[in-house]
């Protein structure tokens, strides 16, 4: 059977959406690497707006209010490959760190945090606009389905609870975060519950992602895959 024609319309985009840990923003960093392409992690983004939360405390059940906070405060990305990583995010005037957005305390409200309208909309309008005219590896946990819908690349990176744990335990280790695996498994699954059941934009497979298990796969080994189906689908395109 002849293959149905692809309509390649460059720039090249590649969204990666996964549950909590799967792996995607390593994945996708390396991916974009090789491609010489933008790599960005939405997910700080909710963080940093997280953690302006806390700092200001504001009610994180008030999607208005973080709304009014992320437009006081702007939370801005400016793509730096150099950077930790990958690019550069600023809250206000303030760069923020990786140890500021992976704190335990941003980790247990950035859920719900994200779950508001008002901030999805927010974050999406800026996402899109760092895509823009740009090839780009975007993670998160709505690109293919929300924010970049008509991405020719779509990744649905899944794996098992028991491996998501480990490697958010090394993860945390290595910015140097207090690990207890007892409770990082509960904060896991929290969050994937919060994620997948909001009402807006939950987290799912897009209709036409490809859904990877990372279970058993090494990091190198999910980078080939993906680069692999962008060879494919360019060969098709051409
Ligand atoms: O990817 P990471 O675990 O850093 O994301 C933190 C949280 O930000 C997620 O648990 C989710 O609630 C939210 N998020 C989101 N949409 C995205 C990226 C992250 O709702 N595109």
């Amino acid at each position: 059977m002849k293959a149905a024609p692809v309509t390649f319309t460059p720039p090249l985009q590649i969204a990666i959406d996964g549950p909590a840990a799967s792996g995607k923003t390593t994945v996708a960093r390396l991916v974009a690497r090789r491609l010489h392409v933008l790599y960005l992690d939405t997910g700080a983004m909710y963080r940093a707006l997280a953690y302006l939360a806390l700092q200001t405390r504001t009610d994180v059940d008030n999607g208005a209010a973080l709304a009014h906070l992320a437009a006081v405060q702007p939370i801005a990305v400016d793509i730096d490959e150099a950077a930790p990583l990958g690019f550069r995010i600023t809250a206000g005037s303030r760069e923020l760190t990786d140890a500021m957005l992976q704190g335990n305390d941003v980790t247990a409200i950035v859920s719900t945090v994200a779950a508001h309208a008002d901030v999805r909309a927010a974050m999406v309008a800026a996402q899109r606009r760092i895509a823009v005219g740009s090839p780009v590896v975007m993670a998160g946990r709505d690109i293919g389905t929300v924010v970049l819908p008509h991405a020719p690349v779509k990744i649905y990176l899944d794996a098992s609870v028991a491996a998501r744990v480990e490697r958010r335990r090394a993860q945390l280790e290595r910015a140097g975060v207090n690990v207890d695996v007892r409770h990082l498994r509960q904060e896991i699954d929290e969050r994937d519950r919060l994620d997948r059941t909001r009402a807006v934009s939950p987290l799912e497979p897009a209709a036409d992602a490809h859904v990877i298990d990372s279970s058993d796969l090494t990091v190198e080994g999910v980078v080939d895959e993906i680069c692999a189906i962008v060879a494919r689908l360019e060969t098709r395109a051409q």
